[in-house]
């Protein structure tokens, strides 16, 4: 395998930006012995890279053109064009900073933004990793030698748990227990709450079956209490009280992994991370709330290292089309942002409450998800406590179980997200 040198020298337009885009494409295409540097090395053969060379508008644009999106032009396969030719490290640019969703008015009545208005809704590409392929037809086209340094690995996992909720389990059970005129089940959940041993309260049981699998996952904590509006919640759970502090040092010396859930509240990443008894560099927006680029930019002032943050709740797939996790471009300052975000891919809700299919064919099309993207991929799959062990949430701990088998079968493995920051943030 030959050693390449992408050279971009230090005076190129947009060096800053060409550096990053070339990053990601070896890192997405998953290319070895390739460097990109504005230094020369004599070991390495060199390939120059700039405005004449890479036949791309991304060297020649004002960074504020992504602010003005009406002066894109699209064809009909939503690739950005270039004097009449498809320009595709333009349009991964575009897919890979999501672009399309900054400052839109597309919001859902939680103020999150609207899978159905995504250019991956509209393309029906949600479940396809569409920039590598763009990065792929690009390099074909202008460096096909460099694609024989090409390496297909093993995808892996990434798991988590978001805890929203530890004592759930009496009213919304026992809801839709009631509902079903189940007094059994709500004669078991009374009694559970009387000796405080609530169903949800099941981290326990978690890590018990996680270890059985040789799976060390995250779990992301609240630290705002009680309901904020009509519509959202925080923790049911007080994340100072003794029980939860117990719980907290259960998953860190079982070697498994805490991060912030950042509530909706006023206060920054900061101020909440002060809150979490134990230190993180990790977050994951409770509802998936965010709006971007203002969400990039509140995590870059913070002291975190990494967002889980970047998925739809109402379709699983790839959000901005790309299967790995990736540093994001700042636009305004033209340069990487200083953290990693990893995308989230697969979620419980989005099956049971928004596509509203059975456990089976939750599996189903989870399964098929990730036979289509078995190589150079990290699926980050989110499942929460209670959908373990619930009247209300009923069977839906069997898709988790059969992903579980499933990649034990397939001998695909785990990641942790220290291991994800060493390999995919830019330095
Ligand atoms: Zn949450």
């Amino acid at each position: 395998m030959k050693s390449y040198l992408l050279f971009i020298p230090p005076n190129t337009k947009n060096k800053s930006c060409l550096l990053w885009l070339f990053k990601t494409a070896i890192s997405s295409l998953n290319l070895k012995n390739i460097i990109v540097d504005e230094i020369e090395i004599s070991t390495h053969q060199t390939i120059l890279i700039n405005e004449t060379t890479i036949h791309s508008r991304i060297a020649a644009v004002d960074l504020n053109i992504w602010f003005q999106p009406n002066s894109l032009t699209f064809d009909n396969n939503g690739i950005i064009m270039n004097n009449a030719v498809e320009d595709e490290l333009m349009t991964a640019f575009y897919l890979i900073n999501s672009i399309s969703e900054y400052n839109s008015k597309y919001i859902d009545n939680i103020g999150r933004y609207k899978f159905d208005a995504s250019y991956q809704k509209k393309h029906d590409i949600i479940g396809t990793n569409f920039v590598t392929i763009l990065f792929e037809r690009y390099f074909n086209k202008y460096f096909p030698q460099l694609l024989e340094n090409r390496v297909f690995e093993k995808t892996q996992f990434f798991f988590s748990h978001d805890i929203d909720s530890l004592y759930g389990a009496f009213l919304q059970d026992g809801k839709a227990a009631l509902q079903k005129g189940r007094f059994d089940i709500i004669a078991k959940l009374i009694f559970n709450a009387i000796i405080l041993n609530p169903e949800w309260f099941n981290i326990d049981k978690i890590l018990k079956i996680e270890n059985e699998y040789e799976l060390k996952s995250t779990f992301f904590w609240i630290v705002n209490k009680g309901r904020v509006n009509k519509s959202l919640t925080n923790a049911d759970y007080d994340i100072n009280s003794p029980s939860l502090r117990r719980t907290i040092d259960k998953v860190l010396s079982n070697n498994s992994f805490v991060g912030l859930h950042k509530s909706i509240s006023n206060e920054s990443y900061d101020q909440e991370l002060k809150k979490l008894p134990v230190q993180t560099t990790i977050n994951r927006n409770h509802y998936l709330r965010f709006n971007l680029p203002k969400h990039y930019q509140n995590i870059e002032e913070s002291q975190l290292k990494i967002d889980c943050s970047l998925g739809f709740a109402e379709h699983y797939g790839f959000r901005n089309s790309l299967a790995i996790p990736f540093v994001p471009f700042n636009i305004l300052e033209g340069k990487p942002y200083q953290f990693l975000e990893i995308p989230l891919n697969v979620m419980d809700g989005t099956f049971q409450k928004y596509m509203q299919l059975p456990p089976i064919e939750t599996t189903r099309h989870i399964l098929s998800f990730i036979e289509k993207n078995k190589t150079n991929s990290v699926i980050s799959v989110l499942w929460h406590n209670h959908f373990f062990n619930s009247y209300r949430f009923n069977g839906y701990f069997k898709p988790y179980e059969d992903i579980l088998m499933y990649i034990k079968e397939q001998s695909f493995s785990f990641v942790t997200p220290e291991t994800l920051f060493n390999k995919y943030y830019l330095a």
